[in-house]
């Protein structure tokens, strides 16, 4: 009850406001707060791997990178809607770390501006652990993603949950971030056959990858992701 009368009245107090650019405050366009001259600089990852949403050099076509060939991913594509960089980066931290609810909305819709291909599967937030929940008092990547679902008319799962808590990868080397990640992931439903992964941020894509991985373990087919923005 609390926390949906909490989201009611955010929801009301958002409807209230003149849209405003959360970039440059000028007067927000077209239903966002943004405004025309910010839309039109926003970096999107529109060239990019198919498998892992890594941008590909602007002169080759849009083809399965080196790295995907030679390895490939657990998941059967991935889609960022921008690079992480700004503006998307100071609006993703501002979201994250400071409450700034308008910001994650304004993500959300801007993800609706180029929806992947593969976004007909039920949509599947990436959890928080319980602990950082409390902390920060909404979830990252369920606020990006309920818009996404109720927009286009999709599901969302939510049967995959944190076991324990997890450094934060950031602080650690890509083996740390693998040993870091062991057990961190835990299935309390059995998954649809097919799954969208849905977070804010993919750096190394270790944490959606051991997600997969949990998932994968318990009956999924074939999971792909999509996050907001992608951090080469
Ligand atoms: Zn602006
Ligand atoms: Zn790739």
């Amino acid at each position: 009850m609390f926390p949906k009368l909490l989201d009611a009245l955010s929801w009301l107090t958002l409807q209230a406001l003149p849209l405003r650019c959360l970039v440059c405050a000028n007067p927000g366009n077209d239903g966002l707060d943004l405004c025309a001259a910010c839309y039109a600089e926003l970096p999107w990852n529109d060239h990019a791997c198919p498998l892992c949403a890594l941008p590909l050099p602007p002169d080759e076509p849009a083809k399965v990178c080196g790295g995907c060939l030679a390895e490939p991913p657990r998941q059967a594509g991935a889609a960022a809607t921008f690079l992480y960089a700004p503006p998307i980066d100071r609006l993703v931290l501002r979201f994250k770390f400071h409450q700034d609810l308008a910001a994650g909305r304004l993500l959300s819709q801007l993800m609706l501006h180029a929806v992947p291909d593969f976004a007909e599967y039920p949509l599947l937030p990436m959890p928080l652990h319980g602990r950082r929940l409390r902390e920060r008092g909404y979830d990252q990547a369920r606020e990006l993603a309920r818009p996404l679902a109720r927009e286009l008319q999709l599901p969302l799962w939510t049967g995959l949950c944190r076991s324990r808590a997890t450094l934060a990868q950031s602080t650690l080397d890509a083996d740390a971030r693998r040993q870091n990640l062991k057990g961190a992931f835990a299935v309390r439903a059995t998954p649809p056959s097919r799954l969208t992964l849905v977070d804010d941020v993919m750096t190394t894509g270790a944490t959606l990858d051991a997600g997969v991985r949990a998932l994968r373990r318990s009956g999924l087919q074939e999971a792909t992701l999509w996050v907001c923005a992608r951090a080469p």
